[in-house]
């Protein structure tokens, strides 16, 4: 892919990009690797051309089928609090692709990302995006990811993009033992919750992250 064409100009450009990073530095994201991430991705790529240049404003956009892509400082908060102070996490599993933009700030953070997603055309856009990105260790499935994906189980990490009412309990299964730890949104329209789930052998451990607004988690597929 043309250089030029990553590393964007005027509204997409590094400048812009800066700003945003700014902003979420004030708004608490420490993790270095999680801001460089968030720097290099061009998230104009993953956008319809007509909006990308509001692609580093700190706000959620139309991706098509309803979906949205997600805010940067929620992805930037996800990562962070999915790869805890050590980040050294071999295998995840990711939750809800939609465009890939999430996938593309995780993967090289990482092991190993397996990503699922319930409606066919994004995935396959996100499969294209991020090969023009170079971006290697992630393996995608067309699947409804409320039962997870247990051939590659146990995870050290699970990161869900949309809102389940409850947390499936196929995602607690699949979390390693070890420490795995589990982040995603939980509850209806309006009254969502960030949480991160820590497993401990039999134990699960759950903190409270903030409120967020996140499209709910669909069953079935697309
Ligand atoms: N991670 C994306 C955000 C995607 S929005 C980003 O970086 O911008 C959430 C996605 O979850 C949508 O694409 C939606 O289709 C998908 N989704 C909802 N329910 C799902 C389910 N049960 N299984 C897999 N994907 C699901």
């Amino acid at each position: 892919m043309a250089d030029a064409r990553v590393s964007g100009i005027g509204m997409t450009s590094a400048r812009t990009r800066e700003r945003l990073i700014l902003r979420l530095r004030e708004q608490g994201i420490r993790d270095p690797n999680v801001l460089d991430r968030i720097r290099n991705v061009p998230r104009h790529l993953f956008v319809d051309e007509a909006i990308a240049s509001r692609a580093y404003e700190d706000t959620a956009l139309p991706i098509g089928f309803g979906q949205t892509i997600s805010q940067p400082y929620v992805v930037a908060r996800m990562t962070e609090a999915l790869l805890g102070p050590l980040g050294n996490l071999h295998n995840v599993l990711e939750i809800g692709t939609g465009c890939g933009y999430q996938t593309s700030v995780l993967a090289p953070l990482v092991g190993r990302v397996s990503t699922i997603e319930r409606i066919k055309p994004l995935l396959d856009r996100a499969k294209l995006r991020l090969k023009e990105l170079g971006i290697k260790n992630v393996r995608f499935r067309h699947a409804d990811g409320s039962a997870g994906w247990k051939a590659h189980a146990p995870y050290d990490g699970i990161v869900v993009a949309a809102a389940p009412h409850a947390v499936p309990q196929a995602l607690l299964e699949q979390l390693s033992p070890n420490g795995g730890r589990l982040i995603l949104p939980v509850g209806p329209e309006g009254a969502q919750e960030l949480v991160r789930i820590t497993r401990r052998d039999d134990h699960f451990i759950r903190d409270k992250l903030g409120a967020v607004s996140f499209v709910p988690l669909v069953g079935g597929t697309g």
